[in-house]
């Protein structure tokens, strides 16, 4: 027996295998017709290929009612509910965990404490969480195709490495070997914002935008980008937090001072707040009691957010000018005074970056998903089955001879 289970394909149908499956998973029902004029590929090959992933379990043909006399279609959808993915994000304090299904649908969540001080101990803890999920739900697992994990920090996505992680102390850390060793599926790995990019361009709200650029305000800054439809992702992209503002502002974690991230993080808004409003003695004090004071019209809570969001919007500029995304996908606590930021962000980026007349509009709008943490890991393994990465892995061996 090959060991290889499409070694039948040669490499041309292996792609068009992956080609096919991907549609078919993006249009979420379609007919072999649209097919063949989406794929560009003959109508004999769509109808040879699309048999295989029904024979595969992985496509399954759905009766439609077709709009014109009533008549019933025949449409190709994927078996989103066979196909299951592991996703888990580990942030300062928490590991979240969820078993979704292709289409995203949460099946079961837990989040857990997360209290590493060594690489060792984050690995274990880690480890130990997804292994400990695996067997208290095995009997609602049915096929699950990969893991996809994702942190703060600097990740080599390639090679799966972290290379730096703001509140735990790594060394070149291989942990999807690590995790793979351990589990025994296929691992995937990459910041948290680089893998909400792809979700949010996957499922969320730059669904339709060639080009989009994700903003995280938390901690620090941290942003994902997209570039002609793909995910930009490598130690040191997208580091808009480290963007200068203020040249004479505060010392910044990397060496330098005034950097963004210095003064519309979290911390920063929060203490600015503190500072003007008089509260400086007050240790409780949050983002969430700044956002929620703007709210509630606060003018020195308001004043703060405003200053906060001309700093943001001056970056998300200087970016627009060079990248030109279709639309910026923003995220964090600060998010949920929209109307006091968003005409702040729009004023900045209207006198700070190129306005001509024929260039594309940039939306800015707020993720939908930053609220479920395990989209992040769900859009890791998602991109890996449709770029054809771990299609071979679900194909059974004697089924893949066409001809
Ligand atoms: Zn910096």
């Amino acid at each position: 027996m090959d060991k290889n289970p499409v070694a039948n394909l040669d490499s041309v149908k292996q792609f068009n295998l992956a080609r096919l499956f991907k549609i078919i998973v993006e249009y979420g029902l379609i007919s072999r017709t649209q097919l063949v004029d989406v794929s560009n590929m003959a109508a004999g090959s769509v109808t040879k290929l699309s048999r295989l992933l029904i024979d595969q379990g992985l496509v399954h043909e759905v009766a439609h009612m077709a709009s014109e006399r009533g008549r019933k279609a025949v449409l190709l959808a994927p078996k989103s509910d066979d196909i299951q993915i592991l996703a888990a994000r580990a942030d300062r304090q928490y590991l979240y965990v969820g078993l979704c299904d292709l289409s995203g649908n949460l099946l079961h969540r837990i989040s857990v404490p997360l209290n590493a001080r060594s690489e060792a101990d984050f690995v274990a803890q880690i480890t130990q969480t997804l292994t400990q999920f695996l067997t208290d739900h095995v009997d609602q697992i049915r096929h699950i195709i990969g893991v996809g994990v994702t942190m703060p920090g600097l990740v080599d996505a390639e090679n799966g490495v972290v290379n730096f992680m703001p509140h735990v102390p790594v060394n070149q850390l291989p942990l999807r070997q690590l995790l793979q060793d351990a589990l025994g599926l296929p691992c995937y790995l990459n910041s948290f914002s680089s893998a909400m990019a792809l979700a949010e361009k996957q499922i969320g709200a730059s669904f339709h935008a060639k080009n989009s650029l994700f903003v995280e305000i938390h901690n620090g800054v941290g942003s994902g980008l997209i570039i002609n439809d793909e995910l930009h992702s490598g130690a040191g992209v997208g580091e808009i937090g480290h963007i200068q503002v203020d040249p004479l502002g505060k010392h910044c974690v990397c060496g330098n001072f005034g950097c963004l991230e210095t003064v519309v993080s979290d911390g920063a808004i929060t203490l600015n707040y503190a500072y003007r409003a008089g509260e400086t003695g007050n240790t409780t004090l949050t983002i969430k009691d700044v956002v929620s004071r703007a709210i509630a019209l606060e003018p020195t809570a308001i004043a703060v957010l405003k200053d906060a969001a001309a700093h943001l919007g001056s970056a998300i500029a200087m970016v627009v000018n060079v990248l030109r995304p279709d639309s910026i996908i923003l995220a964090g606590e600060i998010t949920q005074a929209w109307a006091i930021i968003e005409p702040v962000i729009q004023q900045q980026l209207k006198t700070k970056s190129l306005q001509i007349q024929g260039l594309n509009n940039v939306a800015v709008v707020r993720s939908d998903l930053y609220d479920s943490p395990w989209y992040s890991g769900y859009a890791l393994v998602r991109q890996a089955l449709l770029s054809g990465e771990l299609l071979p892995n679900l194909l059974v061996p004697d089924q893949t001879e066409t001809n």
